[in-house]
């Protein structure tokens, strides 16, 4: 650049058109608007300066990582280029470096001697270069992007002209670099969105008039598709299931009417036609200039099956499949409104299943599970398909029986129930009998509201189980005095004996050819100032839960002892004493001590006691059993096995056990006349007893005809109703003053309703 030009005025004087555009050549400007690279823009920049400073060689360095980066230095040796490359700014890093440090314009007139050149000065020199002016292009933010530097070969500052030029070039670059660096950033952000698109867990597709138009690579492998490119052009319909089609229709519809984002769940089929859940969240977009939705799809079978599974909990027994008791309550509901709008009826059957704790106790929970499953498809087998079988909890089960004309149709499907349950279960190849007892309570006529019903219903339960088990009951209003709250009976227990409201009965057995008594069984009875006479069953769970059973069970063996002393030996013939002993009694180890002491107290003979002990509980722990049993036999006392039959009717262990005598359960003799199975099973034990040496007692004996049966298949002995119910002890006494000889007996039946039913097959 000579000296003459370098002033401002005489530029202005020549008449030259303004600065900037002179710099802004034409050909600078195609080279922008075609989409130049930097690099070649930026040297046109150069080329166009040098043009109009002659003698000035121009670079333009840009700031990347507080380094200089050469972006363009057309006429500067090459060598020297490469030298200032990437070398790091700072205030002795030369004018660029310096001024790329500084964010100011450098003048430097001569290299040789300027601090900002200390380091690389002999570089310059060697190269030729005396003079250099950098300025640094400043971008929006103020920061500096870049340095523009005008060189020369001698040592000279810049005049007016040449800092205009500088300004325009500066102004100019600042302009394409701005726009390159943003363009760069959109790249780089599309190409990450891109990525992100690509590799995002979700499915994402374009959809335009019904084709893929794009496609992710997630959405290819959730369809099952080999590639992204498989799915671009097919039918989007294609791939909906057929049922989700018009649902999905409508919903893209609306979302590309309003312009909103919608969600919808839907079926989608993969390539070879397997269906699976998803989600779709879909959104209008423009796509290639074409009305388009963008879709994002989740695979939610997972999700989906998850929340059936938790749907299914909250309404359904995982145990038996059956409707819990939240499900109950909702039927109910629905049948009692049903049954108020069309006048009907609608009967509440609470089941619960007789013994059920033991059974499972003694097998373990995994048997009785098997055993409520069964027992629950037995129930459902017994109803309509619109009714109800519920599982309550525990061995509760609750039937809703819909519709009905009239509460007393119920009577059928109890029949039937009954009849399901006489039935063995097999249970871990065993053969068990389990009969249940129900409470029955009817809409409208024992309540209207689901809550009323199922207290009434369980109040009838508990008076079936009260009145011997495998029997129903329903509902009536009184029952509420009695066994409504078994917690008030509960309270109403401490101090029973210290009140002298326990008595014993006795209920004769008979040798039945001569029709003489041989012994006489204790059975408890509760004189309950309110409610008047209560049975053992009602109670005596109550007494085991409370720990009042040992002192109890105390005081009915002593007192027993006492009592029967003087008809037992009064007697031309001497008489049994039988006593019955629940579970919990039999466990306790000091239970013969107990009795020894009682026996030395009254004065009793331990040949004439028997003690009467369940088959279950003969099963429960064999090894405290065994040492109980032991205990009594070694006193002289003698076991009879109670209620055989009911649990696994296995003769075997009686003999391990060496008992005297079993008694066959009244659920059998109530059958023997009608069931041609249960003659059989009865036999059977008759004999199996018979060549073990065992003695058999028929329990529950109410006919003739069942009398004369067992007669003929050589059971003599027998107990039940049709000789005598369990007399207070006055009148036992009396019985037995006379002959022993049992006289016409009367025909008391204490307990309501019918006779308990059968179990076996
Ligand atoms: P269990 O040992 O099977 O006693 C026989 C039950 O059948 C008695 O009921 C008796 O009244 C009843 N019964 C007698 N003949 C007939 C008949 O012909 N038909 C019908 N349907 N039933 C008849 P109860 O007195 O209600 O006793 C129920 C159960 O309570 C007894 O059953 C026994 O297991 C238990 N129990 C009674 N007293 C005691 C006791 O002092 N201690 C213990 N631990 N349990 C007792
Ligand atoms: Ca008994
Ligand atoms: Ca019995």
């Amino acid at each position: 650049m000579s000296s003459s030009e370098s002033s401002t005025d005489a530029i202005a004087a020549d008449g030259l058109p303004p600065r900037r555009e002179v710099i802004a050549s034409r050909v600078l400007l195609g080279m922008i608007a075609g989409g130049a690279s930097l690099p070649d823009v930026l040297g046109a920049l150069c080329k166009n300066i040098e043009a109009q400073a002659p003698g000035a060689w121009c670079s333009v360095m840009l700031i990347e990582d507080e380094r200089i980066h050469v972006a363009a230095a057309p006429s500067l040796p090459e060598a020297y280029s490469d030298a200032m490359d990437r070398l790091p700014i700072g205030p002795q890093a030369g004018s660029c470096g310096c001024a790329a440090y500084s964010g100011k314009q450098v003048i430097v007139e001569d290299i040789s001697t300027h601090p900002a050149w200390a380091t690389y000065a002999p570089i310059a020199l060697k190269h030729g270069l005396h003079a250099c002016w950098s300025t640094p292009i400043l971008g929006a933010s103020g920061k500096a992007m870049a340095t523009f530097a005008v060189y020369y070969r001698e040592c000279q500052r810049p005049g007016q002209r040449e800092l205009d030029l500088v300004k325009g070039a500066t102004d100019l670059a600042s302009i394409v670099i701005a726009r390159d660096r943003s363009a760069a950033a959109l790249r780089d952000s599309e190409a990450g969105y891109r990525a992100l698109v690509e590799t995002a867990p979700l499915g994402i597709f374009v959809l335009t008039r019904d084709r893929f138009m794009y496609a992710n690579t997630a959405l290819a492998r959730m369809l099952g598709a080999a590639s992204t490119a498989e799915l671009v052009g097919r039918s989007v319909i294609g791939h909906v299931q057929r049922n989700s089609r018009p649902g999905l229709a409508e919903r893209l519809g609306h979302t590309s009417k309003r312009g909103t984002t919608t969600r919808v769940e839907v079926k989608l089929l993969r390539m070879n036609g397997t269906e699976f859940e998803a989600e779709l969240i879909a959104t209008p977009m423009s796509f290639g200039g074409a009305h388009s939705i963008q879709c994002m799809v989740s695979d939610i079978s997972e999700r989906k099956r998850a929340e059936r599974r938790i749907n299914y909990l909250a309404h359904y027994d995982d145990r038996t499949g059956l409707p819990n008791r939240n499900l109950f309550v909702d039927r109910l509901s629905q049948a009692l409104g049903h049954a108020q709008r069309n006048g009907k009826a609608v009967a509440l059957l609470y089941l619960d299943l007789d013994r059920f704790k033991t059974l499972n106790d003694t097998l373990g929970h995994a048997a009785g599970d098997v055993l409520l499953r069964a027992a629950g498809t037995r129930l459902t087998e017994c109803v309509r398909a619109h009714d109800t079988v519920a599982r309550l909890g525990g061995d509760e089960f609750a039937l809703i029986l819909a519709d009905l004309a009239q509460a007393e149709h119920a009577e059928m499907v109890l029949a039937k129930i009954f009849q399901a349950f006489e039935r063995p279960f097999t249970v871990d190849r065993r053969q068990l009998f389990v009969s249940t007892s129900i409470g029955i309570a009817a809409y409208p006529r024992d309540g209207t509201t689901s809550d009323l019903l199922l207290k009434h219903a369980d109040i009838a339960m508990y008076r079936a189980k009260a009145a011997g088990k495998n029997t129903y009951r329903f509902y009536l209003p009184d029952m509420e005095l009695g066994l409504s709250e078994s917690l008030s009976l509960e309270t109403d227990l401490p101090g029973i004996l210290e009140r002298g409201e326990l008595e014993l009965h006795y209920q004769p057995q008979i040798e039945s050819s001569t029709g003489q008594i041989i012994a006489v069984e204790a059975l408890l009875r509760w004189q309950h100032p309110q409610r008047g006479e209560l049975h053992p069953d009602a109670f005596i769970p109550l007494l085991e839960e409370t720990g009042l059973i040992r002192s109890v069970s105390a005081w009915a063996i002593r007192r027993a002892c006492r009592e029967a002393r003087g008809w037992v030996d009064g007697q031309g013939r001497p008489l049994r004493l039988a006593i019955n002993l629940s579970a919990s009694q039999f466990k306790d180890p000091r239970l013969a001590e107990l009795v020894a002491q009682i026996l030395a107290d009254a004065g009793f003979d331990a040949k004439r006691l028997e003690f009467e002990i369940t088959e279950h509980t003969l099963m429960e722990d064999t090894k405290g059993t065994l040492d109980t049993l032991r205990a009594l036999a070694r006193l002289g006392a003698s076991i009879s096995v109670d209620d055989f039959g009911t649990g696994y009717s296995s003769l075997s262990y009686l003999k391990r056990f060496s008992v005297q005598r079993l008694k066959i359960d009244r659920s059998f003799v109530a059958e023997i006349t009608e069931k041609r199975d249960t003659a059989a099973i009865v036999e059977a034990i008759i004999s199996l007893a018979r060549s073990l040496f065992i003695e058999v007692v028929a329990e529950g004996v109410e006919t003739a005809d069942q009398r004369d049966f067992l007669v003929s298949r050589g059971c003599a002995l027998m107990q039940g109703y049709l000789f005598h119910a369990a007399l207070p002890p006055a009148r036992m006494e009396a019985l037995l003053g006379g002959t022993g000889v049992v006289l016409p007996p009367p025909p008391s039946i204490p307990h309501e309703g019918p006779s308990a039913r059968v179990q076996a097959a």
